[in-house]
Parts: structure tokens; C-alpha cells; sequence
């Protein structure tokens, strides 16, 4: 019946006013709490990253260079790296050790990728983990592609970080500063290709780029399109390719999201066991990210790398399930 749906919350200028503010600071009143709504899109909230997709139109005003598609390409790849490498391998799953400089600085280049903070990150992704494909669990293509893919991530519950589940970050300030201020580093970024493709017009011309161009192209367009690569992974990896191991999840190992993602796309091989920095077990099945810490590890940035344990290999068969 009709009369017994919870009423309707009147928009309020208090709720408002707070969630602008948690635009530029996410521990910024809690005026607008409400379990009640914990399930629905805060569209307020949302406008930042809805304004990113439309600022992705000045395409057609700024134009395009050669020097602004590598510059858009080279930030895809770098901060790919550092959210599958560093966000989900290192923060969410602690399966290789660094030092704090290190950390830090890959949390920054996480970031700057606009998938807010490295706490926010790993608290979800862990209890994605605990309740993959469960009603518990929030980006769950059984809930509707759209709200696994993008929806989750602008509700009310999918802005907060349950803290409970990342004890082992929260001694770490910078972190929490980074997680608190989630906008403060990609501003900058925006700010420095703004900045720089103004310099480049004025002292070579020849790039044909400038401040407008590098802005929507570095920024813009190559932050959206890393956020939508990402989040195949909760949304396509559980639905399409094929499952080797039969994991009481929906995850697939998928071959071109793995390429997208820099190896992410072996998600079937990580939600069997997700305690390994590898996610590609077999040779060819490409993992970009695995190779990038492999030469980190070489140049002394990292350690102790976790490998794919010799049982997980030989599993191979028992369980094993077609598709
Ligand atoms: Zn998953
Ligand atoms: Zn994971």
C-alpha cells in the first residue's frame, strides 16, 4: 500500500548546504544523515561528477592535438596503474609492502583519479570481497546494471567509509588527509594541465595544444573514461567471460576488460583468491599491473611481492567449471 512507503523527505536548505560542503571536505556536517535514504543517489552531492561527463563536451570547442590525446592517454595509464596497483592491490589487499614515501605517493596519483580517497576505496572494495553478489553487497550486477556500475557509487551509503574495516590505514594521516579533502588532488591536476598547456602555446606553438585543450583532454575526458574502465569490473566482470574457479560470487576472467584495466579483468582468478599481487595465473593471460610492480620491485620501490600460491594453480581441474 501506498500509505505505508516511508514519507517523502522535503528538500531542505540545511541538507543542501551540507552536501556542497562534502563536496571540498567529506567530513563536513552531517545535517543531511538519514538511514532512510542511505539507498538513493544523492543527486546534489553527485553534481561534481556528473558536471566532469559534460565538461567532456568542450571537446568540440577546444579541438584536439597529438600532444593532448597522449597527454590524455599517458594519465589513463599512470593513474590505472596506481588504482589497480596501489588502490585495490596494495591498500585493499595488502599483497606486497612499501615504503610510507611510496605509499604516499601512489595514494596521491590514486587520487588524482577522481574514485576519492584510498581508505574510501579499500573499505568498499573489502566489503565487496566479504559479500560479493549477497544483497549486502553494493555493486552487485544483480541489482541492475546500472546501479552496479555507476549508481552505487553516487548513493548516500556510497559516499561514506565504514572505518571498521580499514583499521590497519587509519594510523596513517596523510591518508586520512587525502580521503578527507578527495577533491583537493585532482583541483590540482586540473590546475597544472590547465597551466601547462598554456605555457606549451606560448613557447611551442608547433604542439598546436594550450591550457583549454590539455584541461578537457588530460582531465576530463581521460578521467571519465578511467572511471568507467574501472568500474567494468563490478559491473561487466561479473557477468560476461568465463569461470575457472567456482567462487560463490558471479566473477569472470574476461580477457578484454583485463587489457582495459591493466589486468583487473582476471576477476574470476582474484575473488578465488584475492591474496596475490598476480591476477593474470597463467603467462598469457596479460596483467599489465603485475608487470609495472614487478619492475617496481626490481628498482627497490617495493617488496615482497605475494605470488599465486602453488595449491591455487594446482586447483586447476577440481575446480575448474565451464562456461
Ligand atoms: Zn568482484
Ligand atoms: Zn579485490
Amino acid at each position: 500500500m501506498q500509505s505505508e512507503v516511508a514519507p517523502q523527505r522535503q528538500p531542505s536548505p540545511a541538507r543542501g548546504i551540507a552536501a556542497v560542503m562534502r563536496w571540498f571536505d567529506t567530513s563536513a556536517s552531517s545535517a543531511d544523515v538519514d538511514p532512510a535514504l542511505d539507498e538513493r543517489v544523492d543527486w546534489l552531492r553527485a553534481l561534481p561528477f556528473a558536471g566532469m561527463h559534460l565538461a567532456c563536451l568542450g571537446v568540440f570547442w577546444a579541438g584536439v592535438s597529438a600532444t593532448a590525446l597522449w597527454v590524455a592517454l599517458g594519465l589513463y595509464a599512470a593513474r590505472m596503474f596506481a588504482i589497480t596497483g596501489f588502490y585495490h592491490r596494495y591498500f585493499s589487499h595488502r599483497t606486497f609492502r612499501t615504503s610510507r614515501p611510496v605509499q604516499f605517493a601512489f595514494a596521491v596519483l590514486g587520487a588524482s583519479a577522481v574514485q576519492r580517497g584510498p581508505l574510501w576505496w579499500a573499505a568498499h572494495h573489502r566489503h565487496h570481497h566479504v559479500h560479493a553478489d549477497t544483497q549486502a553487497d553494493p555493486h552487485s550486477p544483480r541489482n541492475g546494471f546500472w546501479r552496479s556500475h555507476a549508481g552505487w557509487f553516487l548513493t548516500r551509503a556510497g559516499f561514506r567509509t565504514d572505518t571498521s574495516r580499514i583499521g590497519d590505514l587509519l594510523k596513517f594521516p596523510e591518508l586520512r588527509w587525502l580521503d578527507r579533502y578527495d577533491t583537493a588532488v585532482p583541483v590540482a591536476l586540473a590546475v597544472l594541465l590547465f597551466a601547462v598547456g598554456e605555457a606549451l602555446a606560448r613557447r611551442a606553438p608547433g604542439l598546436g595544444t594550450n591550457g583549454v585543450q590539455l584541461l578537457v583532454w588530460g582531465f576530463f575526458v581521460s578521467t571519465v573514461v578511467l572511471f568507467h574502465a574501472t568500474v567494468t569490473i563490478n559491473s561487466l566482470a561479473h557477468r560476461l567471460g568465463s569461470r575457472r574457479y567456482a567462487t560463490r560470487d558471479d566473477s569472470r576472467n574476461n580477457w578484454w576488460l583485463a587489457l582495459l584495466t591493466f589486468g583487473e579483468g582476471w576477476h574470476n582468478n582474484h575473488h578465488f583468491f584475492p591474496g596475490s599481487a598476480r591476477q593474470g595465473f597463467r603467462w598469457w593471460e596479460i596483467d599489465l599491473t603485475w608487470y609495472g610492480l614487478r619492475m617496481m620491485q626490481a628498482l627497490g620501490l617495493v617488496r615482497a611481492l605475494k605470488p599465486v600460491p602453488a595449491w591455487v594453480l594446482a586447483t586447476r581441474g577440481a575446480h575448474e567449471v565451464g562456461r
